[in-house]
C-alpha cells in the first residue's frame, strides 16, 4: 500500500537548513495498523505530512497503492488525497457550526456526492464510531473523545484507502484515549489500513507495528503482541 524509498526532508531556516528526514526506507502493507514513534521534534508529522501529500520530500521515492507521488500538480495531488487518503488530527480540526452529521458529510460534499448519499453514509459511518444519536449535535455539545469519534467518522467516511493519524490521542485523558484506540482497532479488524503517530509508548503498543524514528531514521521496526484497549478500562 505504502512504499518509500531514501526519503530525504529538509527545512530551509534562513541561511540554515534542518535535515528532518535522513533516508527513510518503509513498506506498509494493506491492512497493517502501525505506529510512528518518537520523540517530539523527531520528524514524525513530516513524514505523515508526505505520506498524506501535504508536503513533499526533497528526494526519495513514494508508492502509495501503486502511484509513484511525484512532480504532481495540485490539482491532481489533491484528486490522489481525497480519492487515497483520510485524516485525523490531534486537535480534530470540527467546523463548530456544523452537526457531527454535516462535519461528517462535508468531505463528500466537496468530492460531489450526491446529497441524498452523503447523509445515508455520514450516518452510516456516526453509527460506526457509536454516535448516531449525536448526528445533530454541534462539535462544543461533545466530548474530547466524541469529537475525536467524529473526526475518525469524517475521515472514513470519504473511504480512503489509507487513514493518517497525527497524535490523535494527543488532546485527551488516558481512558479516552485508550476508548480512542479501541475504535482505531476495530476500524483496522474491518480491513482498513492505518499509521498513527504518537510520542506515547502505550499508544503505540495498541498498534500492531511500531517504527521508531530517530535522527531522521528508522531505528527499530517491530510487531507488537497486540493489546486490546479492554485492558485498560
Ligand atoms: P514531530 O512530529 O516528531 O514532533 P516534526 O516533524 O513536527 O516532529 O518536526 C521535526 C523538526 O522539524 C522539528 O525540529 C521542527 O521544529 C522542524 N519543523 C517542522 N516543521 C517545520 C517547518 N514548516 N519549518 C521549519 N522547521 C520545521
Ligand atoms: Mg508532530
Amino acid at each position: 500500500m505504502i512504499e518509500i524509498k531514501d526519503l530525504h526532508k529538509s527545512y530551509k531556516m534562513g541561511s540554515n537548513s534542518l535535515h528532518v528526514l535522513k533516508g527513510i526506507n518503509l513498506s506498509i502493507e494493506a491492512g497493517e495498523l502501525v505506529a510512528i514513534m518518537g520523540s517530539s521534534g523527531s520528524g514524525k508529522s513530516t513524514l505523515l505530512n508526505i505520506l498524506g501529500m501535504l508536503d513533499e520530500a526533497d528526494s526519495g521515492e513514494y508508492n502509495l497503492d501503486g502511484v509513484p507521488i511525484k512532480n504532481l500538480n495540485e490539482t491532481k495531488a489533491a484528486k490522489y488525497r481525497n480519492k487515497f487518503l483520510g485524516f485525523v488530527f490531534q486537535s480534530f480540526n470540527l467546523i463548530n457550526y456544523k452537526s457531527a452529521m454535516e462535519n461528517v458529510a462535508l468531505p463528500l460534499y466537496y468530492q460531489k456526492v450526491p446529497r441524498k448519499e452523503r447523509e445515508q453514509r455520514a450516518m452510516k459511518y456516526l453509527g460506526q464510531v457509536g454516535l448516531k444519536e449525536w448526528a445533530t449535535h454541534l462539535p462544543n455539545e461533545l466530548s474530547g473523545g466524541q469529537k475525536q469519534r467524529v473526526a475518525i467518522a469524517r475521515a472514513m467516511a470519504a473511504e480512503p484507502k489509507v487513514l493518517l493519524a497525527d497524535e490523535p490521542t494527543g488532546a485527551l485523558d488516558s481512558t479516552t484515549s485508550y476508548e480512542v484506540m479501541d475504535l482505531i482497532q476495530k476500524i483496522n479488524d474491518l480491513g482498513n489500513t492505518i499509521l498513527v503517530v504518537t510520542h506515547e509508548e502505550d499508544i503505540a503498543h495498541m498498534c500492531k507495528r511500531i517504527v521508531y524514528l530517530k535522527d531522521g531514521v528508522i531505528v527499530e521496526d517491530k510487531k507488537v503482541e497486540q493489546v486490546r484497549a479492554s485492558t485498560y478500562v
